[in-house]
C-alpha cells in the first residue's frame, strides 16, 4: 500500500474489501461509501472521516458484497468480485471502532440471500488513505477508561492473584476474573487494575428481550457474547468487592447492570441492601445502576438505600420503536419515563445510554421526539454507544415500527443537542460525582 502526505483539501478515501480468506485489499480507482440510513449512501473524503484510532478493529462482513463509487463512471456500483483479479470473490469490511467515538455511518454492503444475521458488533464504514485506514465517527468522550494500552495482562493477572489473596471466598470476585481474563471485559479488568469503574453484576434474569442482548440469545440464529451470571451474589459480597473498589481508587465508581447480567431492578431485594452496607461503611466513591428501568416501583426501593446515579438503555425515546428493539415482557415504554423522573425528582444524576445507529438515531422524527423528551425530562447526560447488532436487519425491523425521514447527520444532530440543551453532557463512561458539573 502506497504512503504519502496528507494536505488540507477533502480527498477520496479508496474502497476496501476482503478476499475469502479474510485479506483486506484497497481497490484504486473505486470510492469508500458509507451507509448513514436505509438506502443513504454516502462517498467517504479525509474531511469526514478520522485515522482508525487505536483498538478498532477491522472485520471481513461474511455473505455481504462491497458498496463503492466507481471513480471514474462516477456511478454507485456493488462489488461481487475483484475487478483487478475476475473470478475471486469480494465481502464487505468494516471496523469495529473503540468506546468514546459516535459512528456517523456503518458499512455500506448488500447482503447475499442466504446471509446469515451478523454478531454483535457495530460496523462502522471504513476506507484507507494517506497510509491509513479512516473511519467516519466523532469522539465523545477523552477518558482512557477502557484504552487497552492501559490494561497489560499481565498486570491484571496480578491483580487477580492479590484479590484472590484478599477475598478467597467471595463469589463475584471469583465471577469477575472470568470476565476480565476469560471474556476479556475492560470493567472486570478496571476492578483487578483497581482503575476507574467496577463492575457489580447481580441479576440472572431479565424482563426484557433485545434484539441485540450480550447475555442472552434465545433465538439461536446469534450467539450471545457472553454467560449469564448463573447465581445471586449476597449483599455481603457485593458489597466487599464495592469497598474494596471504592477505598483503593480516586474518584470510584461502582455499576450495577452489566453485559454479563440481565436486568439488576428485579435483584433489588440483593442490591438495596448492598447499597446500605456499603454507605454504613462510606460516601466515597459513585454507586450507579446500568438499568432498563423498567419498575420504577423497585427503583424507589434503591434510591431510599442509597443509589447515586441511574444510566437508563434506551435505542429510541419513541415508544414503537422501543419496543420493537427491547420487545419487554410485563412493562411498558412510560415506566421507564417514569423510573427517570423518579430519579431526577430525587435530584440523582441520570443518563441515557443511547444506543445509536446512524439512519434512526438522526431521523427526523427521532431527533424531535429526543429533543421534546429532553425539554420534559432534563436528563443529565447521553452516553452514545453505537449499536452493536447487525446494521440491514435493524433497518428492516425499525423502518416496519415507526418513520424513518432522511437522516439528519449524527454530527448535526450532535451540535443541535448542544445547542439546544448546554448543559446536557455527552459522553460514553459513567462519570463519577466529582465530574458531574452540577
Ligand atoms: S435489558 Fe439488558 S439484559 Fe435485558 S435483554 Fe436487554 S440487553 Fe439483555
Amino acid at each position: 500500500m502506497k504512503r504519502g502526505h496528507p494536505s488540507k483539501r477533502p480527498r477520496p478515501l479508496t474502497a476496501l474489501a476482503a478476499d475469502p480468506e479474510g485479506r483486506i485489499l484497497e481497490l484504486p480507482g473505486f470510492q469508500a461509501v458509507g451507509m448513514a440510513g436505509p438506502e443513504v449512501f454516502i462517498p467517504l473524503t479525509t474531511s469526514d472521516t478520522i485515522v482508525l484510532p487505536y483498538g478498532g478493529e477491522l472485520m471481513m462482513l461474511p455473505g455481504r458484497r462491497p458498496v463503492v463509487l466507481d471513480l471514474e463512471s462516477g456511478a454507485r456500483r456493488i462489488l461481487t468480485e475483484n475487478p483487478f483479479e475476475p473470478g475471486q470473490p469480494l465481502f464487505a469490511v468494516s471496523a469495529f471502532n473503540s468506546p468514546g467515538y459516535v459512528h456517523a455511518a456503518v458499512s455500506a454492503f448488500v447482503e447475499d440471500t442466504d446471509a446469515r444475521i451478523l454478531p454483535l458488533f457495530s460496523y462502522d464504514a471504513v476506507g484507507w488513505q494517506d497510509g491509513a485506514f479512516r473511519t467516519p465517527i466523532l469522539r465523545v468522550d477523552r477518558e482512557p477508561r477502557q484504552d487497552l494500552r492501559r490494561m497489560p495482562r499481565e498486570r491484571v493477572v496480578a491483580g487477580v492473584a492479590r484479590m484472590r489473596r484478599r477475598m478467597p471466598d467471595n463469589r463475584l470476585r471469583k465471577h469477575l476474573e472470568r470476565c476480565a481474563l476469560e471474556y476479556g471485559c475492560p470493567a472486570g479488568k478496571n476492578f483487578f487494575l483497581g482503575r476507574y469503574e467496577a463492575p457489580l453484576p447481580t441479576s440472572r434474569v431479565c424482563n426484557a428481550r433485545c434484539l441485540g442482548c450480550i447475555s442472552l440469545q434465545s433465538g439461536g440464529e446469534i450467539r450471545s457474547s457472553q454467560e449469564r451470571i448463573d447465581f445471586t451474589p449476597t449483599a455481603e459480597e457485593i458489597a466487599e468487592v464495592a469497598l474494596t473498589h471504592i477505598r483503593r481508587v480516586p474518584n470510584a465508581v461502582v455499576s450495577f447492570g452489566q453485559g454479563c447480567e440481565g436486568e439488576p431492578l428485579l435483584a433489588a431485594d440483593v442490591i438495596g441492601p448492598a447499597i446500605r452496607l456499603i454507605r454504613r461503611q462510606t460516601d466515597r466513591g459513585t454507586i450507579n445502576l446500568n438499568s432498563n428501568a423498567s419498575r420504577p416501583d423497585l427503583l424507589a426501593a434503591l434510591l431510599e438505600a442509597g443509589l447515586d446515579s441511574l444510566r437508563v438503555s434506551l435505542n429510541s425515546v419513541r415508544p414503537d420503536v422501543y419496543s420493537t428493539y427491547f420487545r419487554p415482557h410485563g412493562y411498558r415504554f412510560q415506566d421507564v419515563v417514569a423510573s427517570i423522573d423518579l430519579a431526577l425528582s430525587r435530584g440523582r444524576f441520570v443518563s441515557i445510554n443511547y444506543l445509536n445507529c446512524p439512519g434512526v438515531t438522526d431521523a427526523p422524527e427521532e431527533v424531535d421526539a429526543l429533543t421534546a423528551f429532553i425539554r420534559i425530562h432534563p436528563i443529565d447526560m447521553i452516553q452514545w454507544r453505537n449499536l452493536n447488532y447487525d446494521p440491514l436487519r435493524y433497518y428492516r425491523a425499525m423502518a416496519a415500527a415507526a418513520p424513518l425521514g432522511p437522516p439528519v447527520g449524527m454530527s448535526r444532530l450532535l451540535g443541535r443537542l448542544q445547542t439546544a440543551f448546554p448543559r446536557l453532557i455527552h459522553g460514553y463512561f459513567n462519570p463519577p460525582k466529582e465530574k458531574w458539573h452540577r
